[in-house]
C-alpha cells in the first residue's frame, strides 16, 4: 500500500496489482472466485472488489436438481412436488426425479468465504466499491475504488450495468417476498407452489410463489411479469394480502424480506471491448430469458471461465443460448406480453405435458429436440403465429440482446 502523494493527510491510498480483478462479489463474482480457489497455488492472483460491508441472507436460489446441478451440497430444501393453480384448476407436477431445490444465499456466502479464507492467491476486499469505469493504461487495467487504485491484467465485471427500465427487456420479472413463521401449522413442506395466478390486472401477469420450509415457515412471494419493472413499494399491498390469506387465522412473524427485478428477454448490453475485460452476471446474459433462472447458468459459466483463466487464457463471457432456445424464449415472451390474460392457461398447459421432465429440461437449459416440439405443440397455434414477426424483426431496443434469430 502506497501513501497518496496528491492528498497529504488523507488515509493512504492503495496501489496494488493482481492477475485478475473481479468487480462485484455477488453470485457470479464469488462463484468464479470459488472455482479459482480450488486450484490453490496454481490459481492466478485474484482480488474481488465488493461494495457491501457484509453479506446477509438476501435471496434464495432455486433450480431443478436434475443430477447435473452444481453446489447441491448447499441445498437446504428440496420439493418433490410443485403445483400451479388458476381459478378453480390446480395441477400437481411430480418432479421427484429432478426436485425443485433451494440454496439460501447465506449458505452460499458462508461456504465461499470459508474457502476463500484458505485460498492463498485470492483476496475478497469487502466494503471497497468500484468508482467509475476501468481504464486501460500501459497494458494493465486501472480500477478506481474507494480505497485507491487497483491494477490488473484481466477484468471480470459483474456489476449491474444500468437501472431496469421499460423497453430494456420484453418483460420484467419483479418479485417481493417475506419469509414468515406462523404460530400454527399452515404449510405442506413437501409441495412448493410455483405459480398461483391472480386475476389479470393492468395487463400484468401476477402470481403467488410459495416455498414452504416447515409446516409453520415459508417464503411467500408475489411475482409480476410486466413490461415495466416494479419496486417493493408497488408490490407491498398485494404481498400483504397474499400473506394474510396464507397465514389465515394464525399470527405470524416476518423473518426477512427479499426483492428482485430480473430481465426476461434482455436488450443489448455492452460485452466489453477488449478480450481481457468481460461483463457477466445477471445483467449481461447470465439469466435465462424465458424464466429469469440464473444460478446454475452462472455456475456453469464460472467453471468454464476458471478453466480458461487457469490455463492463462482470457476470461469468458456467458455463452449465447442455442438459436432454437433463443427463438422459443422470444416467441414465448412476446406471446405473454401480447396476451397476458392467457398466461395462466399457457403455463398450466406447459406443466401438464405428459412428461413434466420436458418443461423442466427446457427451463434448465437441457432441452432436447423432442422437448422443444412438445412445448411448441402445447401452445395455441394462432397465438404463436401472430407473434412470429416480432421474433424475426424485434424492436430496435431489443435487437442485440440475444433474442430473435
Ligand atoms: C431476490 C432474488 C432471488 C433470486 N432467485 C433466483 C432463483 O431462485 N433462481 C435463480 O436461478 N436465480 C435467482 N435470482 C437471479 C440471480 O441468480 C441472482 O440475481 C444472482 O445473484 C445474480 O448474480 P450476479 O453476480 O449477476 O449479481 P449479484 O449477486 O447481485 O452480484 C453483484 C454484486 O456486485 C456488487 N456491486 C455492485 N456495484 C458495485 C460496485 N460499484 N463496486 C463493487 N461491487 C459492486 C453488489 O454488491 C453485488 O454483490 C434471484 C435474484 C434475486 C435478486
Amino acid at each position: 500500500m502506497l501513501p497518496c502523494a496528491a492528498c497529504p493527510g488523507s488515509k493512504p491510498a492503495m496501489q496494488t496489482e493482481s492477475d485478475i480483478l473481479i468487480l462485484g462479489g455477488g453470485c457470479a463474482g464469488l462463484s468464479l472466485a470459488l472455482r479459482l480457489a480450488a486450484d490453490g497455488e496454481k490459481a492466478p492472483s485474484t482480488v474481488i472488489l465488493e461494495s457491501r460491508s457484509h453479506y446477509s441472507n438476501d435471496r434464495t436460489w432455486c433450480f431443478w436438481d436434475d443430477g447435473s446441478a452444481h453446489l447441491c451440497e448447499l441445498v437446504q430444501h428440496r420439493w418433490p412436488m410443485v403445483t400451479l393453480a388458476h381459478g378453480g384448476r390446480r395441477i400437481n407436477v411430480d418432479c421427484h426425479t429432478s426436485p425443485y431445490a433451494m440454496i439460501p444465499a447465506e449458505n452460499f456466502y458462508a461456504h465461499v468465504r470459508d474457502k476463500l479464507a484458505e485460498a492463498v492467491r485470492i483476496t475478497l476486499a469487502m466494503n471497497e466499491p468500484v468508482i467509475g469505469e476501468p481504464r486501460k493504461e500501459g497494458g494493465l487495467w486501472r480500477v478506481e475504488t474507494s480505497s485507491g487504485s487497483r491494477w490488473a491484467k484481466r477484468l471480470i465485471d459483474t456489476r449491474p450495468q444500468r437501472m431496469p427500465d421499460r423497453g430494456a427487456a420484453v418483460l420484467w420479472q419483479s418479485f417481493y417476498g417475506h419469509e414468515i413463521e406462523c404460530d400454527a401449522d399452515r404449510f405442506d413442506p413437501g409441495v412448493a407452489r410455483l405459480m398461483d395466478f391472480s386475476p389479470n390486472k393492468k395487463g400484468r401477469i401476477t402470481f403467488l410463489y410459495l416455498l414452504p420450509f416447515s409446516p409453520r415457515r415459508a417464503l411467500v412471494e408475489i411475482t409480476v411479469l410486466a413490461p415495466d419493472p416494479l419496486g417493493p413499494e408497488d408490490l407491498a399491498e398485494e404481498l400483504a394480502a397474499f400473506i394474510r390469506r396464507q397465514a389465515g387465522e394464525s399470527s405470524h412473524a416476518v423473518l426477512r424480506a427479499e426483492h428482485g427485478v430480473l430481465p426476461m428477454g434482455q436488450a443489448a448490453f455492452d460485452r466489453g471491448a477488449d478480450v481481457s475485460h468481460v461483463r457477466v452476471g445477471v445483467a449481461a446474459g447470465g439469466a435465462r430469458a424465458a424464466s429469469g433462472f440464473a444460478f446454475q447458468r452462472i455456475q456453469r459459466w464460472a467453471n468454464a471461465c476458471a478453466t480458461e483463466l487457469i490455463a492463462g487464457q482470457p476470461p469468458l463471457s456467458h455463452p449465447s443460448d442455442p438459436s432454437i432456445t433463443r427463438a422459443m424464449d422470444a416467441l414465448f415472451l412476446h406471446v405473454l406480453r401480447a396476451h397476458p390474460e392467457r398466461a395462466p392457461e399457457l403455463f398450466l398447459e406447459l406443466f401438464s405435458l405428459q412428461d413434466p421432465r420436458r418443461i423442466i429440461r427446457f427451463m434448465s437449459d437441457h432441452a432436447v429436440m423432442a422437448d422443444y416440439a412438445a412445448i411448441i405443440l402445447a401452445l395455441p397455434p394462432w397465438l404463436v403465429l401472430g407473434e412470429i414477426p416480432k421474433v424475426l424483426w424485434p424492436p430496435p431496443s431489443l435487437r442485440e440482446g440475444g433474442l430473435g434469430g
